[in-house]
C-alpha cells in the first residue's frame, strides 16, 4: 500500500515536471537545479553565477527553503526576479511549486532560472524539476565520504561542485578519496569544479563553463 502511494507521488510530480520542460523548450528558458547539504554553498554558487553572468544572460532565480527568506532577500539585493518558496517543513522541491513560480515570476523567454533546492543530499534527487542541469555543490567541509554515503545524489548530478577547497589542508581532507568515490559511480563524464567562493579559486573556470554552456543553449 505505501509503495503505491510514493509511486503516485512521483508520478504526479513527473507530469508536472515533463509540462515544466515543455514550456521551458518553447520560452528557451534554462533551469538548473541546484541541490546539496545546508551550508554547502548553494547560495554562493549562484550568487557567484549572478555576479558573473547577469550583465549577458536574463537570470531569475527561485529559492526553496523550509522557512525564512534569507537566501531571497541576498538575490534580491542583484536586482535579479526572485521568488521565495517556503515548504513549511518539506525536505524537497516539487515540480508542481516550481510550476507556479515559474508562473509567478512572468518570465522573458531566454532565461536562465536558478532553482535553488532544499539542503540535503537524499529525497531532492528523486523529484524531477523539469530542470536542464543538475548542480550537487558539495563542500570540502562535510567530509571526503559524501560520494560513497549519498551515491544517487552523485551520481545524478551533471556538474559536481566541490566547495570550501580553501579549507581543504586545515581540516585533513581526502581530494583523492573524494574523487575516487565520485569516479567509481560516474565513470565517464564527470564534471567537477574544484573552487572556493571565498578566495576566488577556481571560480574562473566554473563561470567560463556556464558562460560557455548558456550561450550555445540560447543560440541554438
Ligand atoms: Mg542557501
Ligand atoms: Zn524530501
Amino acid at each position: 500500500m505505501e509503495i503505491k502511494v510514493i509511486k503516485n507521488i512521483l508520478e504526479r510530480n513527473q507530469n508536472a515536471a515533463d509540462n515544466i520542460r515543455r514550456l521551458a523548450d518553447e520560452n528557451k528558458w534554462y533551469i538548473v537545479n541546484v541541490m546539496g547539504s545546508p551550508g554547502a554553498g548553494k547560495t554562493s554558487f549562484i550568487k557567484c553565477m549572478i555576479e558573473n553572468l547577469k550583465d549577458v544572460f536574463n537570470i531569475a532565480v527561485i529559492e526553496g527553503d523550509v522557512a525564512s527568506t534569507i537566501d531571497a532577500e541576498q538575490i534580491a539585493n542583484y536586482g535579479v526576479k526572485v521568488l521565495q518558496i517556503n515548504t513549511g517543513g518539506a525536505c524537497h522541491l516539487v515540480a508542481d511549486s516550481i510550476a507556479e513560480a515559474i508562473d509567478t515570476l512572468n518570465l522573458l523567454p531566454k532565461t536562465v532560472i536558478f532553482v535553488e533546492n532544499i539542503g540535503n543530499l537524499i529525497c531532492p534527487s528523486s523529484f524531477d524539476l523539469g530542470e536542464n542541469l543538475r548542480v550537487v555543490v558539495s563542500s570540502a567541509a562535510e567530509g571526503d565520504d559524501k560520494p560513497y554515503k549519498y551515491p544517487i545524489m552523485f551520481e545524478k548530478a551533471d556538474v559536481i561542485v566541490l566547495s570550501k577547497i580553501d579549507i581543504v589542508d586545515a581540516i585533513g581532507f581526502d581530494m583523492q578519496r573524494y574523487k575516487k568515490g565520485l569516479e567509481a559511480i560516474k565513470d565517464k563524464d564527470l564534471k567537477l569544479f574544484e573552487v572556493s567562493f571565498r578566495t576566488k579559486e577556481g571560480v574562473e573556470s566554473l563561470v567560463n563553463y556556464f558562460y560557455t554552456l548558456l550561450d550555445s543553449y540560447f543560440k541554438k
